[in-house]
């Protein structure tokens, strides 16, 4: 079995086919000769019946006579008539009245008459012979005579045997041909198989955007392939997305290492009083405080998508964590000249969160708030929930995002003004972080901002009551 598995699948189809054809050709063949040796003795034994009726006919007509006299007359008639060459008349003790010459020779097993309550066909050869032989009890104004007829049965057998030979001949040649008509078959149904590994095996990280040929057969090979396909766009866009990430992570750590590296260097080119190397040192310090960011950054974003980061999620109330960020923030907004509000009203706020996570994601937001609105702006944070779902706003009086860069702010390192950005300290990471510590509270979080008017931050979570039954199905 192991090593019929191990075939391939047109040579396992084709076996298949030879032992299924095998088995019905059996089954056929021995059922049809069956049929035909059943049809062969029934006439046989239709002739017989007849036979025994004429006989019977016979002896009503001879009625009166002794045994003796019947024994001649019978003689002497089945003498002339071929076809009473094999008969056998007893009586009821089982006397033999008369018996053909060819039964003298070779003699029939005797039957008694209980035996013939119904006539009784048998098969029987006879001095090499094959027989079909008729016994029966008959009855003659009150004396009982038992007849057996016999007839042979050469060219039936004949026949039979003539059928068994066409079966043999047939048979193989018709097993061959279905097996080779099924190998051929599954051959041509898999070619397309070998196409798609052929060029399967071709693909690597280097050529990801070969597909495999595309199989127009509108059967599962085209649904395997166009699957293989589509997992392929997957894999490449994936694949590209680590690419420009890797890529763009590098040159972000490029930036602020040139910089200590062209500091250091103008510091050490001449010596330099003690506020020079000191003014030098707090720009390599600040280029170091940035990198030290962005690696933590990255390191967030790899750890979410390896899955590696493991959120503690509790029921937790978010008003206490919106104040204590609203307190360090206000502190901000006083030393920047800005406005700054909190709201979050009276009624706790309860979540299923990570509250070091969430506060990250506040910071994040009012940090990018801060970062784009000028003196005299103004900053609100508020909390409020709604239909089962806290909803934090940050919203600022900034410079606004146009309609085209709302859509990809949230992706990786996207900044509308790179050097406005980099300036400020970003690199484009902080919103794609935020996102993603939402979606893993199942809630979702979307901006709504127009040029020169500002912008609003909208982050969603649902409350317990549905957060708690979010989280039991989807565990
Ligand atoms: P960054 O570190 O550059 O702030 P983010 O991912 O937090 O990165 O934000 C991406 C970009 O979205 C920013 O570079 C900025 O152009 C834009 N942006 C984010 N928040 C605001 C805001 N409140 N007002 C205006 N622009 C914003």
């Amino acid at each position: 079995m192991k090593r019929f598995s191990r075939l391939s699948i047109g040579m396992r189809l084709a076996l298949s086919y030879l032992a299924i054809f095998l088995l019905a050709e059996l089954v056929f063949g021995a059922g049809m000769w069956l049929i035909l040796r059943k049809n062969l003795y029934d006439i046989a034994d239709a002739t017989l019946e007849g036979q025994a009726a004429d006989l019977q006919r016979f002896l009503e007509a001879r009625k009166d006579l002794s045994a003796e006299r019947l024994q001649t007359e019978i003689s002497a008639d089945y003498k002339i008539d071929r076809s009473q060459d094999y008969v056998q008349i007893s009586d009821a003790d089982g006397n033999s009245i008369y018996r053909s010459q060819f039964l003298e020779e070779h003699p029939l097993p005797p039957v008694s008459l209980n035996q013939l309550s119904k006539p009784r066909h048998q098969y029987r050869r006879l001095g090499r012979l094959p027989f079909r032989i008729l016994s029966e009890k008959m009855a003659v104004d009150g004396r009982i005579f038992i007849v057996q007829i016999g007839g042979t049965l050469d060219e039936e057998m004949e026949t039979l045997e003539d059928f068994r030979g066409y079966l043999l001949m047939f048979a193989p040649v018709l097993l061959l041909a279905a097996s080779g008509v099924g190998y051929w078959l599954s051959r041509k149904a898999l070619t397309p198989v070998d196409a798609l590994a052929r060029t399967a095996r071709t693909i690597s990280g280097h050529n990801l955007s070969r597909r495999l040929e595309p199989l127009h057969t509108g059967d599962e090979l085209q649904r395997l392939s166009d699957t293989l396909n589509e997992m392929l766009t997957r894999i490449e866009t994936a694949f590209l997305r680590i690419t420009e990430f890797t890529a763009d992570a590098s040159h972000e750590l490029r930036t602020p290492i040139a910089l200590i590296h062209t500091e250091a260097e103008m510091a050490l080119r001449r010596s330099r009083d003690e506020s020079e190397y000191r003014e030098a040192l707090r720009h390599i310090l600040l280029e170091a405080e940035r990198m030290a960011r962005l690696i933590e950054e990255l390191l967030a974003l790899a750890r979410a998508d390896s899955g590696g980061e493991a959120l503690n999620i509790h029921p937790l109330d978010l008003r206490p964590t919106l104040r204590e960020s609203a307190l360090k923030w206000s502190q901000v907004a006083s030393l920047r000249e800005l406005q700054f509000e909190e709201y979050s009203g009276p009624q706790p706020l309860t979540v299923m969160g990570d509250e070091n996570a969430l506060r990250r994601v506040i910071d994040i937001l009012l940090d990018n708030a801060f970062k784009y609105t000028a003196p005299p702006g103004k900053i609100t944070l508020s909390a409020e929930q709604r239909g089962g779902r806290a909803i934090v706003s940050v919203k600022d009086t900034g410079i606004g995002i146009a309609a085209e860069d709302q859509a990809r702010i949230f992706e990786r390192f996207y900044r509308v003004d790179k050097a406005r950005s980099r300036a400020l300290g970003g690199a484009g990471l902080g919103l794609a972080i935020a996102q993603w510590i939402i979606q893993l509270h199942k809630g979702s979080i979307a901006v709504e901002s127009e040029p020169g008017n500002g912008s609003v931050f909208r982050v969603e979570i649902p409350t317990t009551k549905s957060a708690v039954e979010e989280y039991s199905a989807s565990q």
